[in-house]
């Protein structure tokens, strides 16, 4: 089958007419892709930087954010059949260990990666086990179940606190920090500020609900929230870009008895004031990956009660124009991108 192959140890990532398509066990389902999207970690991968040397065994089909039709199942999968259309869960966890037996799939300690530690979904076919296919009802487009991946991460997010008119600030305007600013909106937060460095990301999030975005490299945050009358602080912060600057000054503007949760993944150890998280009754969260599968029920509920988050998507380009959906990922100048495998 044809495949996006990070085939070798350096740059760049390469279309292969024939690798295997992978093997059917009796739980598993197999799906055809119709539509992929470019995750960043994708173009981590593609980078080959420091993280990708030491996660990523080559060669490996990467790619995890899509949605296809099942093309087969197997022996023992009576949830599904050929043709359903459907997205799947990234995170194939142990379902032996403590949280997984508590329905706490999210928090699995032995979670293995699709396209990352095992064969990905930038292929004609991929593979993944019943429990992890999310059906797409049909008043769903495509192109928006094609990025239910990073849309979960957002939801998983902005969901984690209780944002019904509070004031939230939102550090980091990529695809998942507009995506969360428009959650936020959608729930009924008051203020949903969105910082960036990036110009066209600050558009993408205004775009998409952000009611102020803030330009942090020449615009003062502290000023903003004083044109918008806000004394006292962010009642809920969602650090979205994994940069320590970000967080820092995420930290410096919340209130006190705020609530940060942290999505955003720092390359290295950053420092913040502690003394601020202590004094202030600041209550932090790491958050990893979707809640299975409540996150993906929200998704489909949010959408059929009026959320849209479909101008998070800006490119489209065929499967055989991959390395254009890659260069303009890499570029900073874009939201999502999606390739078509049918085109
Ligand atoms: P992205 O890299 O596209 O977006 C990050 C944004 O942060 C960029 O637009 C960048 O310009 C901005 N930024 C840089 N410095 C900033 C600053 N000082 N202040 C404000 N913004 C600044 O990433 P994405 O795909 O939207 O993902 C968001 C983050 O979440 C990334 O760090 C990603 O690695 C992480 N992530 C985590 C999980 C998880 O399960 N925890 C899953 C997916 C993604
Ligand atoms: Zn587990």
């Amino acid at each position: 089958m044809k495949a996006l192959v990070k085939s070798k140890p350096q740059e760049g990532i390469w279309m292969v007419k024939d690798a295997p398509a992978p093997e059917v066990g009796v739980h598993d389902v197999m799906i055809r892709v119709v539509k992929s999207a470019i995750c960043g970690t994708d173009v981590h991968i593609y980078n080959w930087d420091a993280w990708s040397q030491k996660t990523i065994p080559v060669p490996m089909i990467v790619g995890h954010e899509y949605v296809g039709r099942v093309e087969r199942v197997g022996d023992e999968v009576e949830a599904f059949k050929p043709g359903d259309r459907v997205s799947g869960e990234g995170h194939v966890t142990c379902g032996f260990c403590r949280n997984c037996r508590a329905g706490r799939r999210h928090l699995c300690r032995h979670s293995v990666g699709v396209g990352v530690q095992r064969p990905g979904s930038f292929a004609e076919y991929v593979v993944i086990p019943a429990v992890n296919v999310y059906r797409i009802p049909d008043d769903i487009p495509d192109d928006v179940a094609a990025i239910f991946d990073p849309f979960g991460n957002a939801a998983h997010t902005a969901l984690s606190f209780d944002l019904v008119g509070e004031d939230v600030l939102v550090t980091g305007a990529g695809p998942i920090g507009c995506m969360a600013a428009a959650i936020a909106r959608h729930v009924g937060a008051r203020h949903v500020v969105v910082t960036d460095v990036n110009d066209y990301r600050l558009g993408l999030a205004a775009k998409l609900g952000a009611s102020r975005t803030v330009n942090v490299a020449r615009e003062d945050l502290r000023g903003v929230m004083k044109d918008l009358g806000m004394k006292e602080g962010f009642d809920v912060g969602l650090e979205m870009s994994g940069n320590g600057r970000a967080f820092r000054q995420l930290i410096d503007v919340m209130n006190h008895g705020g609530r940060v949760a942290l999505l955003g993944i720092m390359p290295g150890e950053e420092a913040i004031d502690w003394s601020q998280v202590v004094f202030k009754g600041l209550v932090l969260k790491g958050i990893y990956g979707r809640e299975m599968f409540e996150t993906w029920y929200k998704m489909v509920a949010m959408l059929q009660s009026g959320l849209d988050i479909s101008a998070a998507i800006t490119h489209r380009f065929p499967i055989d124009e991959f390395q254009r959906g890659f260069d303009v990922m890499r570029s900073g100048q874009s939201g999502k991108v999606i390739l078509d495998w049918e085109a």
